[in-house]
């Protein structure tokens, strides 16, 4: 007799859901395959030779640190170099070690702030479309959701007035935890939250009493425009928690997240962590931090940033010479990041159009798997970061192809 498992699962395991990007990105593994789908930074661009040299040393001379377990909170040294980093990079002052926790990947200090604020009687505010790895972190916690449109310079602050105060009006306002923003460069839309909404969001936080999550993985990697004060600087840590990465600017694989909030709500993160995982791996927070004392990362950062500027280029002038002869459909000039979220006209569903994608060897992330609620969209999300730039041009071609054929053959072009 085998266990009967699933008889055996939690409401909280009930929950969960693989990733669908991944079962997607299965096709894309054939050689003829071009696909936009990947939302991981090039390998090339790892500092593998400085990493290295640097991982040698702290296994043998400071192995009692690296080795070792450590403190909930991680590497008091990377701290240092962090402290500085938001100073330099946002001009971010008056933080300390107490100010901040490390966590692996910032997807545990959303699976943390999920597990701590929201269960099936909360709320959270989550945008249209939304970062996949936030609707499933909160989600898994039975979370209810608001959910606010997107626009093109960040949410629709008019319809999120509209719904909180209508929680305020229904005596349900206490149940509305936090507002989820990307604010740089948006996983998937591309759009970056300007200014005013900036600090609108933070007037809105405050006369409802929320606090913001604010999710900056891309801030570093701007390829035109200036750069646009954090929330977080501007609402400051009692209302506003920052979360950062090494995801995107240095390498996934070390899996260093990073929580900047009031010393009370790290307190809280420290422990939930605790029984988590007691404490994220010493070994690779000290590489970090060598790494950052020894080399500037910001001037590391630059060929990245040139290359990943080029592939941008190149993809958004194969849309204007495939695209721009099909009515009603537009495209997210994102400032950086890696995504260009490319939206077809009325009617088209990116999800049912993706088994003629197949055909043609082309592939992206349908719309749908940002969606909150299970929908039909007409959007889907480009990586340009991976293919060669020929792969980008034939790519984009051929998904006009793709975008021609259903759209024939469904009568909507
Ligand atoms: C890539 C990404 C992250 C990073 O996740 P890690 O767990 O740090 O690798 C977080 N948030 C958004 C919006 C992202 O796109």
């Amino acid at each position: 007799m085998v266990v009967n498992l699933e008889g055996k699962i939690s409401k909280i395991g009930q929950n969960m859901k693989s990733s669908i990007i991944r079962e997607i990105l299965k096709f894309a593994a054939d050689k003829d395959a071009i696909s936009f789908g990947g939302g991981v930074p090039d390998p090339e661009t790892f500092p593998r030779k400085e990493l290295a040299e640097i991982a040698k040393e702290i296994i043998e001379k400071e192995y009692h640190y690296t080795l070792q377990y450590s403190t909930t909170e991680g590497d008091p040294v990377l701290k240092q170099q962090i402290l500085k980093l938001l100073e330099r990079m946002y001009g971010i002052t008056g933080l300390d070690e107490d100010n901040l926790i490390f966590t692996v990947g910032s997807q545990q200090a959303l699976d943390l702030i999920g597990k701590l604020f929201l269960d099936d009687e909360s709320y959270c505010v989550l945008d249209d479309p939304a970062y996949l790895g936030a609707i499933n972190a909160f989600r898994q916690y039975l979370a209810n959701f608001v959910v606010v449109p997107l626009e093109d310079d960040g949410m629709d602050l008019n319809v999120l007035e509209r719904k909180l105060s209508e929680f305020d009006k229904n005596g349900k306002i206490k149940q509305v935890k936090f507002i989820y923003v990307v604010s740089n460069f948006h996983n998937p839309a591309g759009v970056t939250t300007s200014l005013e909404k900036r600090k609108a969001l933070v007037e809105i936080a405050e006369k409802y009493d929320l606090f913001i999550v604010e999710d900056d993985p891309y801030g570093a990697l701007r390829y035109e425009g200036e750069t646009v004060d954090p929330i977080f600087k501007i609402g400051g840590p009692e209302r506003v928690v920052l979360l950062n990465t090494f995801s995107k600017v240095l390498a996934p694989g070390l899996r260093i997240g990073m929580v900047a909030g009031s010393k009370e709500f790290i307190r809280k993160i420290v422990q939930a962590k605790q029984s988590a995982d007691l404490c994220s791996p010493a070994i690779t927070h000290r590489l970090a931090a060598r790494y950052l004392e020894r080399y500037d990362l910001l001037e590391q950062l630059k060929p990245t940033i040139e290359l990943y500027r080029r592939k941008r280029t190149v993809m958004l002038n194969a849309l204007e010479e495939y695209f721009s002869d099909i009515p009603g459909v537009k495209w997210v000039k994102s400032e950086g990041g890696l995504f260009i979220w490319l939206t077809l006209p009325e009617g088209f569903d990116t999800w049912e159009m993706f088994e003629y994608a197949k055909r043609k060897k082309v592939f992206y992330v349908p719309g749908r798997v940002f969606k909150v609620y299970d929908e039909p969209s007409p959007s889907m999300r480009l990586s340009f970061c991976l293919p060669p730039d020929e792969k980008i041009v034939e790519g984009i071609k051929r998904l006009r192809e793709v975008v021609l054929e259903y759209g024939k053959e469904k009568h909507l072009l």
